[in-house]
């Protein structure tokens, strides 16, 4: 499959091979041209699987024709975080580059006379976050009459965000006669239901399992004692200590660092400046143009540390991510699966390490259940994952796991999942299902290696450097 077999325009197919993309991913070859013949979407797909393009390369020239009238839209585009918005409007600069769309992005943070004006002026592509949205609704500085398309997308972040009142609320004000894409990384209950009452005989598309971590990515677990010190910040002080030995003998090329707190992001980045590895911070306390020009730093290599909350953890793409740290372990499980997917990004190899303390063990419990695997142990002294101790054979329960300097037995639960264990590297995706690699045979879109590799600088990627992602291989799944 070729972007040309797509029926995709001219413009948009130059503005394709400027950004270096030779073949479309399986969910743009199953959602375009969907998209384009006004069918409603429901796509569940993770970032990175080329989701964004998906949507907004049709979206573009669905509104070739036509203008946009003052305050009145003709397509709207919700995203969870101001972060994700401000992604999806760079797409629309880098294939509308041909097209004479206009765009705006309305986010919390930015000047609210300065972007009225904007919506004054008349806007093919809204891009927004629900509450700004909203405010701006009822300040009368936008009408929804005019909308054409409509795409929600994130949809399950909006409901850990507590933002689904808000879209039921937008979608209310939009025409009944629209198209409407819902994209979502998981598909639970509660997003069924909104795409149950706001599609119309959508078509299902699903690239990837729900929860699925991607297989380029290494994972590691570093149980740290308990100390027998119960002063309050001892335990905190054992995790910094912790994540500067990792990070000393990671030596990553950059990386995120996840905290569960705002508070905890303040002080971690405090602690590694102060032993001198350079760290900028990221959390929705921060005002939009700091977390913006940090996010733009970290993008460009000017920072090589990031610690953040999960504000950063959904949906950002930096294809060269080298490492994720996670300081806490998330208490939501999915939150899991988001953080370490910022590395192991586009096919390349990425590590997760993670940090725990016995208090952590019922999560972890989650985080294992939903992905499916035990998080391989780290040993304290070496970042190695302990492949002989756990090992596929099915001993690894006979095996104690590394605990700190102890040792612990594992729990009933723990063996059985130790039984189920495979080590999640590289030899994953020797692992891969057999439908999987069916898939992948059929596809020509990795086996062309005189396409994927050894391009020359002129004809750069965008986004991807230069190398098509394994992940984005696998087919399609589609019902209806
Ligand atoms: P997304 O899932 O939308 O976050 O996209 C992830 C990355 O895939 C972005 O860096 C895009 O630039 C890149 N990408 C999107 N479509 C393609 C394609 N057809 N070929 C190669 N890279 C792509």
């Amino acid at each position: 499959m070729i972007f040309s077999d797509l029926g995709l325009s001219e413009e948009l197919l130059r503005a394709i091979a400027d950004a270096g993309y030779s073949e479309p991913t399986p969910i743009q070859a199953e959602a375009i041209p969907y998209v384009l013949m006004g069918r409603d979407i429901c796509g569940c797909a993770q970032t990175g699987t080329g989701k964004t393009a998906s949507f907004t390369l049709p979206l573009i020239d669905i509104l070739a024709a036509g203008r946009a009238k003052a305050r009145m839209p003709r397509s709207l585009i919700l995203e969870p975080t101001r972060e994700l918005a401000a992604q999806v409007a760079e797409s629309f600069d880098t294939y509308g580059k041909h097209s004479k769309l206009t765009k705006a992005l309305l986010i919390g943070g930015e000047n609210l006379n300065d972007q009225a004006k904007v919506l004054n002026k008349g806007v093919d592509v809204l891009i927004a976050t629900p509450g700004r949205l909203i405010d701006m609704f009822e300040r009368g500085h936008l009408l929804l009459n005019d909308v054409k398309v409509f795409v929600i997308d994130e949809s399950d972040r909006m409901l850990d965000m507590g933002f689904i009142p808000d879209v039921e609320r937008i979608a209310a004000m939009l025409p009944p006669f629209r198209t409407t894409l819902l994209f979502s990384a998981t598909m639970p209950a509660a997003i069924r239901k909104l795409a149950d009452k706001f599609l119309m005989n959508p078509r299902e598309i699903t690239v990837a399992p729900a929860s699925s971590t991607a297989s380029t990515i290494v994972q590691g677990l570093l149980m740290l004692d308990k100390t027998s010190d119960q002063a309050q910040g001892a335990e905190q002080k054992i995790k910094r200590q912790a994540l500067r030995d990792l990070i000393r003998r990671e030596a990553p090329r950059n990386a995120l660092i996840f905290c569960n707190r705002k508070r905890d992001v303040d002080i971690v980045h405090r602690s590694l400046n102060r032993h001198e590895m350079e760290a900028a911070r990221l959390h929705g306390d921060m005002a939009q143009s700091l977390r913006m020009e940090t996010l733009e730093k970290f993008k460009n290599g000017e920072i090589k540390y990031m610690v953040c909350s999960d504000v950063a953890a959904r949906g950002l793409d930096i294809p060269e991510m080298s490492h994720v740290f996670n300081f806490d372990v998330p208490t939501h499980a999915e939150d899991y699966v988001h953080r370490i997917g910022r590395t192991g990004r586009a096919g390349r190899e990425g590590r997760a390490l993670t940090l725990a303390t016995a208090e952590d063990r019922k999560y972890l419990r989650a985080i294992e259940d939903i992905i499916g695997i035990p998080i391989p142990r780290l040993d304290q002294n070496t970042t190695t994952v302990q492949e002989t101790n756990i090992s596929n054979s099915g001993k690894a329960a006979e095996n104690p796991l590394y605990f700190g300097q102890k040792r612990f037995t594992p729990s009933k639960k723990e063996k059985q999942n130790s039984r189920e264990f495979h080590i999640v590297s590289k030899k994953v995706a020797k692992t891969k299902s057999t439908r999987t690699n069916r898939l992948e045979k059929k596809s020509k879109f990795n086996n062309d290696s005189s396409k994927t590799e050894g391009h020359d600088d002129n004809n750069a990627i965008v986004g991807m450097g230069d190398h098509i992602p394994a992940f984005m291989t696998r087919g399609p799944v589609s019902t209806s």
